[in-house]
């Protein structure tokens, strides 16, 4: 009786187990493929999204290969993958990975670029350094490190001319990048600002956060936002609008007055950290 007993209890102790190993095994919706795919698509005569519906990945085409800005991670690297080929252009053919900055949503599918395509990953040195020591939120397989950009670093590929910037604060070296894109021909200053989110903390490195937001407002002539999160730029919304643009319509991503209230609240928010931190160091 006592020995069935037990044998009951340790066949109810493995179910527990087992259960238990099945619940950690499933994805995060964040993480999951399934809820995270996003049809590709063109935004510009020479710009792609193929990110995921909560991080982005954009391709910058250009004469000489592909630039790929962000690398998504874990399960969803096959989302920009097959949002290349589906779009008619070659894995292969990126030639960069410009990493916006190293946390894993933007960083953890640099390797494999590396690895599958030959692509050469692109960092600003103080966020090459965080590839060093534990990452904060979710591992990811370590890139090789390769090029260091910052600020006043260029990067021509073929006619195509990216201009970088290193707008630190929600990481030290997070990595902006001003570009040109084509509606049917016709240019537009585009900017990707790095690193949005407020999930820091400390004085210091929130007034970096600030400074950084107020040179991007000097900057004052950006038409474009080509934000890494698409929540940032509402890219889904603004896509609606270009599906349905009629000959003689504006773009809805050339929007340069969102843009600049976009950075206006940015930079609002910041101020609230940074008086709330002042006065948490004070006390
Ligand atoms: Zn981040």
């Amino acid at each position: 009786m006592i020995n069935r007993n037990i044998r009951v209890s340790l066949l109810g102790l493995c179910v527990l187990l087992l259960s238990s190993f099945a619940l950690a095994q499933q994805l995060s919706p964040r993480d999951d493929p399934a809820q995270q795919r996003v049809e590709p698509f063109q935004v510009f005569d020479n710009l792609y999204y193929v990110g995921a519906k909560w991080v982005s990945a954009w391709v910058l085409e250009t004469d000489q290969g592909l630039i790929l800005f962000d690398s998504l991670y874990g399960d969803l690297v096959d989302i920009a993958i097959d949002g290349i080929r589906a779009l008619g252009m070659d894995p292969n053919d990126i030639r960069y990975v410009i990493v916006t900055h190293a946390h894993f949503d933007h960083i953890g599918g640099a390797k494999r670029m590396q690895d599958e395509f030959g692509a050469v990953v692109m960092m600003t040195e103080a966020d090459w350094q965080m590839t060093e020591v534990e990452p904060i939120y979710q591992a990811y397989p370590k890139p090789r490190r390769h090029l260091t950009v910052g600020n006043g670093s260029s990067l021509n590929l073929g006619r195509t001319r990216l201009s970088f910037f290193q707008t630190p604060g929600h990481t030290p070296g997070v990595l902006s990048t001003r570009f040109t894109v084509y509606d049917d021909g016709y240019p537009h200053t585009a900017f990707m600002f790095g690193g949005v989110g407020l999930n820091f903390s400390g004085v210091e490195r929130t007034e970096m956060y600030i400074d950084s937001v107020k040179r991007l407002m000097g900057m004052g002539d950006i038409e474009v936002n080509v934000p890494n999160h698409e929540g940032s730029g509402d890219v889904f919304e603004r896509y609606e609008l270009l599906k349905q643009r009629r000959d003689g319509d504006a773009h809805p991503f050339v929007d340069p007055e969102s843009y600049e209230a976009w950075l206006e609240i940015l930079l609002i928010n910041a101020e609230d950290k940074l008086q709330q931190e002042q006065a948490a160091a004070a006390n």
